[in-house]
Parts: structure tokens; sequence; C-alpha cells
């Protein structure tokens, strides 16, 4: 006999299954799990909408040994419409939820994992800043996976706290002395070990801005960061940091991230004509 049990869970992935099902791929507080929508593919759209890719619902679920579990009944709590409607939002969230699949496997996750995914699908549905929310996001899904970067401390020859000079008014890169991230030893270098180790193929610099922002982000909460004005320019370095990081230690990069940055150069406003910037 099937046995039930309730769950929440946030639709990460669907596919076809046969001419009327569908797998859809959950991600739960237990952890990340493959559930059967029978004759999902011939429901009608109003209950269709329950199983929908990036929405929140309640579950119950029919245990079924050797199969797929199966949905009896989902309860949407949150639709997440906008990551549906808007491609460059989607497009972030795809990269969320990949970057999740690429770190935990099946069965694998927890209760903090399903906060920090559901608060971070609905902040790239409300937000304006959706590079923060993925930083954000970045900073705190390594941390749970066990990849966290470690950023107050440098990790070159002297295990001493990584002290970041107050910043200047400035152009934000202008005249600071670089900082280091290395990969391979998890995390951030001082500007005197990065001296002896930029040579190494991982290192690459970061500007005491970018660092001071990786920072902030561990630390959180997000609803401080949020009030804060980010400069494009720190956010453009800050991703090429954090996506060389991740790359490494995946050895291979997110394919969902280089999507994203082709949609963002096409999207990109262009210059009001008769302003040059210099170079
Ligand atoms: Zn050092």
């Amino acid at each position: 006999m099937s046995r039930l049990y309730r769950t929440e869970g946030i639709v990460m992935h669907r596919r076809e299954q046969g001419d009327a099902d569908r797998v859809l791929t959950l991600c739960t507080p237990q952890g990340k799990l493959l559930v059967m929508a029978k004759g999902a593919r011939k429901l009608r759209s109003r209950k269709a909408g329950h199983i929908e890719l990036f929405t929140r619902a309640n579950f119950v679920i029919s245990h079924v040994p050797n199969y797929w579990d199966i949905i009896s009944q989902a309860e949407m709590i949150a639709p997440h419409a906008v990551l549906r409607s808007d491609l460059l939002r989607g497009a972030y969230a795809r990269y969320v939820i990949e970057m999740l699949d690429r770190f935990f496997t099946e069965g694998e996750g927890e209760r903090a994992l399903f906060d920090l995914l559901n608060h971070t699908l609905s902040w790239l549905c409300e937000d304006d800043d959706l590079d923060l929310a993925a930083r954000f996001y970045e900073q705190h899904l390594l941390g749970l996976a066990g990849f966290r970067p470690e950023i107050f401390r440098c990790v070159g020859q002297h295990d001493e706290i990584v002290s970041i000079r107050p910043l200047a008014e400035g152009d934000g890169t202008a005249n600071q002395q670089a900082y280091g991230f290395d990969p391979e030893h998890g995390g951030a270098l001082c500007p005197d070990c990065y001296e002896q180790e930029k040579r190494g193929p991982a290192v690459v610099a970061i500007s005491p801005y970018g660092l001071r922002f990786l920072q902030k982000c561990q630390q959180g909460p997000y609803t401080q960061l949020r009030t804060q004005a980010i400069a494009p320019a720190l956010h453009t370095e800050v991703e090429r940091v954090m996506q060389h990081y991740i790359t490494y230690h995946l050895e291979q990069g997110i394919q969902s991230a280089v999507f994203l940055r082709q949609l963002r150069q096409a999207t990109m406003p262009l210059p009001p004509s008769g302003v040059h910037y210099v170079g």
C-alpha cells in the first residue's frame, strides 16, 4: 500500500514522461526530490498552474516503492509567474536553479537550502537589482554546499584577518591596492600574498570594493544590502570573480551564466548619441 506524505516544494524542472505524465524535480525542505505528476499534460490550465516551473506549492505525495513518488494533490503558495513571463528575470532564475543542481544531487538538501531558493526566487520577481540577488545567493549556496569562500582571512602564507582599509571616494577602482582571489586555497589573498602568488594559474585579482561587497553578501542580511545602490562595474567584477571560483570547483562552467551574460548584452540600452565614454 502506498503511503502519503505532505511537503512544500519548489518546481525546479519539469520533463515529459510518456503521453500524459510529467516528472518534476522539486526542491523541498527535506532535499531534492523527483516526483511524477500523473496526467499532468492533460490537466486543464487552472490545475496545471500548481506545478508550473518555479512555483512554490504544498504537495500531498504518495510514496511508491521502486518507482517515482506520485503527486496526489498540489496547492499553490507562490506562483512566481513573472519568472516565466520575463525573459531576463527567468534567466536569473534558471541560473540559481542550475547552480543548486550542480552542487546538490537528488536527496541532498535541507530546510536552509529550500528557504534560500524560495527567498531568492521572490527577490528575482520583485527587485530591481537582480545581480545583487544572484551574488547573495551564490555566497549562501556555496556555504550550504561546503564551499564557502574564505574572504575574512587571508588564505595565503599567513592566516590573518584581511583588513580592508577605509575606501577613499573615487571611481571604485583607481589607486587601490589589489587583493587576490585564489579558488585553489578557497578564498581571498591579502595584497602581500597576492603579489607573491599572482603568477599562480588560478589566482585572479579583486579590488577592495569587490572583496568588501562579497563580505557583505556573506554577512547579510539581504534586506540591508538591497537598500544600497551597487555600481554596475562592481557587479561585473564580482560576477567574474565568482564565476571563476565556481567554475574551478565544478571543473566546468554554469551554462545558464553564459546565456545570462549574452542576454544582458543583447538587451543593454545603447548610450545616448553624442555621449562618449573614455575607456
Ligand atoms: Zn596574506
